[in-house]
């Protein structure tokens, strides 16, 4: 890939990340320990607990995307940006402006659903509900 299309994807990442990270700061600023006041009050205890596994959830999603991010930033620098991990092909800009994150092309990522979905061999898996 062109270096200036790499120095934009590079831009791109950093930047999510850094909003993210200030995503999760202010998640974390919300996090002071219970007052007695709180304790003692137990329909706020409960929305108070609410809110705090919201932003438990919250966090570990944005950590994860963080660290795809993370990710791809080092590909950028390894110069393995864009490339399939499955078949080597370029993933393609379109897909990767879409999803800098990708570490499959359409076709392997099409490919892994229907593996997930159908099984290996193509056979439907049955499940009891
Ligand atoms: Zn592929």
């Amino acid at each position: 890939m062109e270096t200036e299309k790499l120095e934009h994807f590079r831009r791109m990442l950093r930047e999510k990340k850094r909003f993210l990270i200030s995503k999760l700061q202010d998640a974390r600023s919300k996090e002071e320990p219970l007052s007695e006041d709180e304790m003692m009050d137990s329909m706020d205890l409960a929305s108070t607990v609410a809110e705090r596994s919201l932003y438990a959830r919250f966090r570990g999603r944005e950590r994860s995307l963080i660290a795809e991010i993370d990710a791809a930033l080092k590909k950028i620098a390894a110069g393995e940006f864009g490339i399939c991990e499955e078949c080597d092909e370029p993933i393609g800009v379109g897909r990767l402006k879409a999803q800098p994150m990708a570490t499959l092309c359409v076709k392997c990522k099409e490919e892994m659903e229907t593996i997930r979905t159908y099984g290996r061999d193509g056979a439907v898996e049955w499940r009891v509900l």
